[in-house]
């Protein structure tokens, strides 16, 4: 059993050191609750669970905490991949609910498994969720200063379960100040992909991401015979001629974990089986 997951790019410069120690005690605190899950729970299962706990710590930039865009919206982002049946399902730009990932996992038992916008809004309405404001103190003050909170960061995760299936979810709240409509990499196979052999889930620039459709270029790479880390070199030096900025990570079926940045830094935390480790 395996499980990785992400929140985000961490900045240095404009975060204080206070914050990071909270991020790094947050993603063990959800990882303990996710290891405790997934001994009952499937790869989807957990991945959607983990990435919910996510979501709600107002830390992360996606679900509670979410970034405002130029409009003075919010408007998140959430996708999740099986990796055993291959199928994926998302929400873009949908506004008011607590857990955009729990409207994705409800779509995954549909036939129109991505909805975006208004479309997505009212397929939640009508699901009965609960309308919920995700904005913080924190992020309506960035706003009105006109300050990008640079490294709230997009969270992610991704799972190998006892039985060797795979998954992956990711959830954002954007890069903050977009144009309205802005479409992430969260809620598309760049941002988020599994298979039989592997899952990814990225962080970063979502316009660079896209670009590199780097989730499921990795995925690819692995299931066409490369190592999982092989893969992450080889897809994260194809960022390079545009200065991609992205992070990313992931897990194989044979276990293997691994993570990559382009820039400093994204935090993760990392379950491998036997013990966890906390990075950023
Ligand atoms: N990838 C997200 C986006 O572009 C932002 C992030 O990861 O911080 O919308």
């Amino acid at each position: 059993m395996r499980i990785l997951i992400h929140g985000g790019f961490f900045s240095e410069s404009s975060q204080s050191i206070e914050t990071k120690t909270q991020k790094q005690q947050a993603l063990i605190q959800i990882l303990e609750k996710a290891k405790l899950y997934l001994a009952d729970h499937s790869a989807l299962q957990t991945a959607i669970y983990a990435t919910s706990l996510l979501e709600d710590d107002p830390l992360f930039n996606a679900g509670i905490g979410s970034q405002i865009q130029s409009d003075g919206k919010i408007r998140m982002s959430a996708a999740i991949m099986d990796g055993e049946s291959q199928k994926f399902s998302g929400v873009i730009n949908i506004e008011d609910v607590r857990n955009p990932i729990f409207v994705a996992q409800k779509l995954m038992d549909e036939e129109d498994r991505v909805l975006g916008g208004s479309g997505a809004c009212q397929y939640a309405k009508l699901s009965g969720f609960d309308s919920f404001s995700t904005q913080t103190e924190e992020r309506q003050k960035e706003f009105i200063a006109k300050k990008q909170s640079k490294g709230t960061g997009t969270v992610g995760c991704v799972v190998l379960d006892k039985e060797g299936k795979l998954a992956a979810a990711t959830s954002t709240g954007g890069k903050g100040f977009e144009i309205p409509g802005r479409v992430s990499d969260s809620a598309t196979i760049a941002g988020n992909f599994a298979n039989e052999n592997c899952a990814v889930s990225c962080t970063g620039v979502g316009e660079d991401i896209v670009s590199n459709g780097l989730a499921t270029k990795i995925v690819t790479r692995v299931t066409d015979g490369m190592t999982l880390k092989q893969a992450f070199k080889k897809s994260f030096s194809e960022l390079l001629p545009y200065d991609g900025f992205a992070g990313a990570i992931g897990v194989s079926k044979n276990g293997d974990v691994f993570f990559l940045e382009s820039h400093p830094k994204v935090v993760y935390a990392s379950y491998n089986g036997l013990e966890n480790a906390v990075f950023m």
